[in-house]
């Protein structure tokens, strides 16, 4: 009988944010989403900034995530990002503000190319806890 779970963890520099069994996840590839089910063959994929998807028993959890890249094995899914953080920790508040602060960077004239990219990552991130934060409870 083959191994129907799979093994799924997150990790950021600060800490192991998530380590659980779970049935399916669909991972923010650089390439576009990727489900990945039990008995997938292993490979290295380079992720971008993105929602997790993390289902079990039914349930599906959401995380925000910033880049960073995932190993796939066999039963088991790690996922090496730069931060991590699941529907419910996130703090929206936070993240409009910092929206509004990378959007108000963005539209002074004259930005040197690094300080438009790093407001235009900042803004991106913003963008996605807000919307995995819209996910929580569901
Ligand atoms: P901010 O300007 O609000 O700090 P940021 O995009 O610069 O946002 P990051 O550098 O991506 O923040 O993250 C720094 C740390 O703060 C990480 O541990 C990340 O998980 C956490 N974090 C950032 N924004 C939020 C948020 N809105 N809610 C919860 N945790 C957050």
């Amino acid at each position: 009988m083959p191994e129907k779970i799979l093994e799924v963890e997150m990790v950021t520099p600060e800490k192991i944010s998530f380590r659980e069994a779970a049935d399916f996840v669909v991972i923010p590839a650089f390439q576009g989403e990727l489900g990945v089910l039990p008995g997938h063959t292993p490979c290295l994929v380079q992720l971008k900034g993105g929602e997790v998807r993390v289902k079990k028993d039914g349930k599906v959890h959401h995380f925000a995530i910033s880049g960073g890249f995932a190993e796939i094995k066999k039963n088991k899914v790690s996922l090496f990002a730069e931060t991590a953080e699941m529907a419910s920790e996130i703090d929206s508040e936070r993240a409009r503000q910092a929206l509004e602060r990378a959007k108000v960077e963005m539209s002074k004239e004259g930005l040197d190319p690094l300080t438009l990219a790093g407001a235009e990552a900042s803004m991106r991130r913003a963008q996605i806890r807000l919307q995995v934060a819209a996910k929580r409870n569901r």
